[in-house]
C-alpha cells in the first residue's frame, strides 16, 4: 500500500481470523483517524478490485498482474484494468440562514444530511451538482463552492464536497430515493451525520461561515 510513519503497510486477504480480530471500517470510521481510515480504504478497494478482475471484461481470458504497475493485464488480447473509482458530489444547499437537507429512505428516521449523487459519464461535476439537486429536490442552484473531498470505500467512491446557492423553485422529492427534505434553519438543525463525515464537514464549515458556533 506505501508507507505510514516510516512503516510499510500491505494489504492481505486471509481466509480466518487465525489469532487476529477484525472489526468492520465502516461501523468504525468515527474510531479511528482519517489517515489510518483513508490507508483501511485503500487496501479495502484494491483487494476487491484485484478480486473482481481475474478475467478480461473484453474477450474473457484470464488476466495477471502488471509488472510496471497497479494493474492487470489480459492474457489474451492485453487489455489493462485500474483499479475503479466512482466519483460522486455531495453538497450542501444554501439559502441565507437556511440550510436544505434531505433523508435518504436508508437513513433512520430523523437523520438528515446533504444531498449526494454519482458523476455520469460526459458529465463535469459542476453539471452532476445541478442535475442532481434538481433530480432529488426539485430546485435550481448555482454559485456552486467546491469545499473538499473524502475518499468513500465502499465500495468504491470518492466524494467531492460542494457548497451550493439557492437560486429558484419549491422543494418536489425524488420519492423512490429521498424520503423527505426541507429547509432547516442554521440554528435550529435536526440530527445530522458525525463529525467523520464530509457532509458534517460541510454543514460545519457554513455555519461557520455565519458566524455560528459549531
Ligand atoms: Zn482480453
Amino acid at each position: 500500500m506505501g508507507t505510514l510513519g516510516g512503516k510499510e503497510c500491505f494489504a492481505v486477504e486471509v481466509e480466518g481470523p487465525g489469532t487476529a480480530s477484525f472489526s468492520n471500517l465502516r461501523m468504525n470510521i468515527q474510531n479511528i483517524d482519517r489517515t489510518l481510515f483513508n490507508l483501511a480504504g485503500r487496501a479495502l478497494q484494491v483487494c476487491d478490485w484485484y478480486r473482481t478482475h481475474q478475467f478480461c471484461g473484453r474477450c474473457g481470458q484470464a488476466t495477471k498482474e502488471s509488472e510496471r504497475d497497479r494493474s492487470t493485464i489480459c492474457s489474451g488480447c492485453k487489455l489493462n484494468f485500474y483499479p475503479r473509482l466512482s466519483p460522486s458530489i455531495i453538497v450542501l444547499v444554501h439559502k441565507g440562514d437556511e440550510v436544505l437537507l434531505g433523508r435518504n429512505h436508508m437513513f433512520p428516521e430523523g437523520l438528515f444530511s446533504t444531498l449526494a449523487g454519482f458523476v455520469e459519464p460526459g458529465e463535469s461535476i459542476e453539471e452532476t451538482v445541478i442535475r442532481e439537486v434538481k433530480e432529488e429536490v426539485g430546485v435550481n442552484v448555482g454559485n456552486l463552492n467546491y469545499r473538499g473531498s473524502q475518499p468513500w470505500p465502499f465500495p468504491n467512491s470518492l466524494m467531492l464536497g460542494f457548497h451550493a446557492e439557492y437560486q429558484s423553485g419549491d422543494i418536489v422529492l425524488q420519492e423512490d430515493e429521498i424520503a423527505e427534505a426541507d429547509w432547516f434553519p442554521c440554528t435550529d438543525l435536526p440530527m445530522i451525520p458525525g463529525k467523520f463525515a464530509i457532509s458534517r464537514w460541510l454543514i460545519d464549515e457554513y455555519l461557520s461561515q455565519r458566524g455560528i458556533p459549531v
